[in-house]
């Protein structure tokens, strides 16, 4: 159950709507649509949010895909408050302290092998830009300066960062904002409607699209291009699988043309598909590992870049004094971060909630198809606890029909979920309940049948 206990002058003003919303420029929002008709979450707990009219919402999003252990665990806000109170902040540059190495060594346990060093963002959009970073130095401390093309892929999402947008392949999120990086080319995505539609766990299609990436090499030829960057499961694009073996040949392909493979688990990282990382479920390891989100449970910010030894070790060369990698963040291992972090990484252990998520998923699975036949339904998909829901777009209106399931979800079923375009999200925290899946789809499918 969500509770509405709040303590303190400032936790008190999140129970009730402000009295002004002119001042804050809402991120990713219709901003004006927004706040015509707020949708403002005072309090959470467990599986519940609470929102500010004190109606109970049942989490199918964990927030936004961060909350894997569920909201307030007693743990976390814990670790927050000591560490708030021992050690609040402390310079990051030819300083140090204590967490942030604590942190790296439990992260490098639960990380693919060969996946033993970490650097800490702030954010996925940091971790990926960093992540570019880091591939760029890499190729000219070998010698290799001319490796300076980075591979994307249309839909994905990497973030923000003028990095991550070039690479990204969401033509809204690119459009705005001029010509972008040079020296960026994208590979084909993977969804496909035709062939794979209601197909439960992974497409069975497609895994010839990974040669895309030879017709992109020969294009700009191998000795130009740095590193490849995909997401293994992609969210924001509304959820899209990879074809079975589809991972397998990308590396194959990197291998063969001395290219990084760098995986974006920003949402896919820490549990959400039956293991730490995707790269484990999937059975390949890729050079770069960029991560947030569920690496705090959504509590406070943090990423982190995960970087393989051979990568590491090339920087590890130079005169001795000589700062290896000129990139950092006033924040890298923030302290209240790091301490967020371990009691996160503790209490997804304790309750063995990767496990949970590979448990669950046979039911997931069949609750989210069970939605077949419902009106405008053109597809379903599910791997681990990710769902989607893809809708057919209304004439002239795409977008539309996925957004007003979105509202009436939540203002009439009291659900989140996440929307993009005319695809459902779905990525519950993993303590979810079956009784509380049974409910999503309830929830959802009455909606779909509300909405025409
Ligand atoms: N990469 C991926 C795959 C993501 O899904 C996201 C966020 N949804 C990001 C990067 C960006 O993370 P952030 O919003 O923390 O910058």
């Amino acid at each position: 159950d969500s509770t509405h206990r709040a303590e303190g002058e400032y936790a008190r003003q999140s129970l009730q709507a402000p009295a002004s919303m002119e001042a804050f420029w809402m991120p990713f929002t219709a901003n004006r649509q927004f706040k015509a008709r707020p949708r403002l979450l005072a309090s959470a707990q467990g599986m519940y949010y609470r929102d500010v009219e004190g109606r109970q919402i049942l989490d199918g999003a964990a927030g936004l895909w961060c909350c894997n252990a569920g909201h307030a665990r007693e743990r976390i806000v814990g670790a927050i408050q000591q560490q708030a109170a021992t050690l609040d902040f402390a310079p990051t540059f030819q300083m140090g302290s204590p967490l942030p190495f604590v942190l790296a060594e439990r992260l490098a346990e639960i990380a693919p092998p060969g996946l033993q060093h970490v650097f800490f963002t702030n954010s996925g959009s940091e971790a990926v830009d960093s992540a570019m970073k880091i591939a760029l130095a890499y190729h000219r401390a070998r010698g290799e300066g001319q490796r300076t093309k980075f591979i994307g892929r249309e839909k994905a999402y990497h973030g923000v960062g003028f990095g991550g947008m070039s690479i990204g392949g969401l033509p809204n999120n690119r459009k705005w904002f001029g010509p972008l990086l040079a020296g960026v080319d994208h590979l084909r995505h993977t969804l496909d409607l035709q062939r794979n539609a209601f197909t439960p766990g992974l497409p069975k299609h497609g895994v010839e699209l990974a040669e895309d990436l030879e017709r992109l090499i020969a294009l700009h030829d191998a000795s130009t291009i740095a590193a490849v960057f995909v997401e293994p499961i992609s969210g924001s694009a509304g959820v899209v699988l990879p074809p079975e073996g589809y991972l397998q040949r990308l590396r194959e392909i990197c291998d063969r043309h001395g290219i990084l493979l760098v995986f974006d688990e920003v949402i896919t990282g820490f549990g959400r598909v039956g293991k730490a990382f995707a790269a484990q479920r999937f059975g390949v390891t890729p050079d770069l590992m960029t991560t947030a989100k569920g690496l705090t449970n959504g509590s406070v910010p943090m990423g982190a870049v995960f970087v393989a030894d051979a990568v590491h070790e090339t920087f590890m060369h130079g005169p001795p004094g000589a700062i290896e990698f000129f990139h950092g963040y006033t924040y890298s291992g923030h302290p209240l971060a790091c301490a967020a972090a371990l009691a996160t990484l503790d209490t997804y252990a304790e309750e063995q909630l990767f496990e949970r998520a590979i448990e669950l998923a046979g039911h997931w699975e069949r609750a989210i198809q069970s939605l077949k036949g419902a009106p405008n339904v053109i597809d379903l998909r599910n791997f681990g606890l990710i769902g989607a829901i893809e809708l057919a777009p209304r004439e002239g209106a795409p977008g539309a029909r996925g957004y007003e399931v979105f509202e009436r979800a939540f203002h009439e079923g009291d659900l989140l979920v996440r929307v993009t375009g005319d695809t459902i999200a779905l990525s519950p925290p993993l303590i979810i309940e079956p009784a509380q899946i049974e409910r999503i789809v309830n929830v959802l499918g009455e909606t779909i049948r509300k909405v025409e």
